[in-house]
């Protein structure tokens, strides 16, 4: 039930609201907003607000650089952290043309879109995203800094660095935003921690997302920590993933359980599982966007290095975890959370919808360790690798129709030349690693 316009101004008058934040994400996924006095609510829940999309990454020409904001009036949220005397609110955004047409640029849109397409194959897709983080101190002039003083591991108890009281500052933050926390705990690297929040329908998962990182980084400030979704930060330690447990439901029932079939798992998810593997190649530039991305997707740490499906190990990209019954669900374990979690969700829902209108060959799930495989004994099963580095994941996206149908064109072509850019940015750098390597050696 989503709230009018008017129940939203009185609410905001009662609560003390004077600014009222537009929220919306670039095709990076960073999070943008405009900010609006209260003179302007109304103006502004009736999406009415202008602003100027040109200088927004992956959005417009010049010459079209007027964009209409939108808002999705049931993410209206006061912010709990802002000023008791002068709250701030922030609402969640479609970007619109100036015309009122839905903008091809918008990552919300094109999650939207493959929402749609789901629902007219008679399904809705349920997603839990668990995004892990780093926190490390900030450093002397406020800055970032990879330095920590936290020796934790995974559930570690006892409380070693501040991480463990800003972790719970974090929580109790995201459950005054109406978030459902399941579970929180200290994670396998220093310094490294994960927060898990329930499951929505995909769209919602991905405003959430959009918020924790929003309330996360917030929060680790005020501990004078710096939080970090960088997917490698720490080299020789686990990377940050941000696995994505994903389900469709059809007529209220989830469709990937079967009571009678092997595994419990529908055909629906065998397919779905199919389609996820034939596109994997294609969707690493959007699930894992960065340079940096793919140093976390190599052998012994925890992160997927392989093409294929396990009913429990968590070496190859996706696992069917035990549950069963409205819990049945597949995780891929490919993503890192510094994809733009609307743009993920959509490839994911994309490739697993074409392989249900395909009947995608799901192969047989691997259940041995595929990091200790030879590579003999990888191309017999046919396991493909992932894509090695942002470079290779941008040519695979370039052969992959599929997953360019369902980001456009607008997005395919700009996403694509912000992350070649960088990649040519990265490649020209000398790094640490090769003057150790070469400068006496040559
Ligand atoms: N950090 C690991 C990754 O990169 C996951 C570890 C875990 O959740 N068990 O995906
Ligand atoms: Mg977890
Ligand atoms: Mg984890
Ligand atoms: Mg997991």
């Amino acid at each position: 039930d989503t709230p009018t316009p008017k129940e939203l101004l009185a609410r905001a008058k009662d609560e003390n609201v004077r600014f009222l934040r537009l929220q919306f994400t670039d095709i990076l996924g960073v999070n943008k907003n405009v900010e609006v006095p209260a003179s302007q609510f109304g103006k502004a829940l009736a999406g009415d607000i202008m602003f100027d999309g040109s200088s927004i990454e992956g959005f417009v020409r010049v010459e079209e650089s007027d964009m209409l904001l939108k808002p999705d009036l049931t993410t209206f949220q006061v912010l709990p952290w802002s000023d008791p005397e002068a709250r701030v609110a922030r609402v969640i955004c479609d970007v619109a043309m100036p015309d009122g047409q839905p903008f091809a640029g918008d990552p919300r849109g094109v999650l939207k879109r493959q929402l749609e397409r789901a629902r007219a194959m008679g399904y809705t897709m349920m997603a839990g995203m668990e995004a892990e983080f780093f926190l490390f101190r900030a450093g002397p002039d406020g800055g970032t800094s990879t330095t920590t003083h936290d020796v934790g591991g995974y559930f570690d108890l006892a409380p070693v660095d501040r991480g463990e009281d800003a972790r719970r500052a974090m929580v109790d933050m995201l459950e005054q935003m109406g978030f459902e926390v399941e579970a929180a705990h200290h994670e396998v690297a220093h310094a490294q921690h994960e927060i898990d929040f329930r499951y929505a329908d995909a769209l919602r998962t991905a405003d959430n997302i959009a918020t924790f990182r929003l309330v996360v980084k917030h929060v680790a400030q005020q501990f004078g920590l710096v939080a970090s979704f960088m997917p490698k930060p720490i080299f020789g330690q686990n990377g940050s993933g941000m696995h994505t447990h994903q389900s469709l439901f059809r007529d209220g029932k989830n469709a990937f359980f079967d009571e009678k079939a092997e595994w419990q798992l529908s055909k629906t998810a065998l397919h779905y599982i199919g389609g996820q593997l034939r596109h994997a190649r294609g969707m690493c530039a959007v699930t894992n966007p960065l340079v940096n991305s793919y140093k976390r997707l190599v052998p012994g740490y925890e992160a997927p290095v392989n093409v294929a499906w396990s009913m429990r190990n968590r070496s190859p990209m996706i696992r069917v975890p035990e549950r069963r019954g409205a819990g049945t669900r597949v995780e891929l374990r490919v993503p890192d959370p510094a994809a733009n979690p609307y743009l993920a969700l959509a490839v994911m829902l994309a490739a697993g919808l074409d392989g249900i209108e395909s009947q995608a060959d799901w192969r047989e799930p691997v259940n041995q360790n595929i990091w200790e495989m030879s590579y003999r004994e990888r191309r017999r099963l046919r396991i493909d690798d992932l894509p090695h580095d942002l470079n290779e994941a941008c040519d695979e996206l370039e052969k992959d129709d599929v997953m360019q149908a369902a980001l456009g064109d607008h997005v395919t072509e700009n996403y694509l030349a912000a992350k070649r850019q960088e990649w040519r940015e990265y490649i020209t750098q000398v790094t640490a690693w090769e003057l150790e390597q070469y400068l006496a050696k040559y």
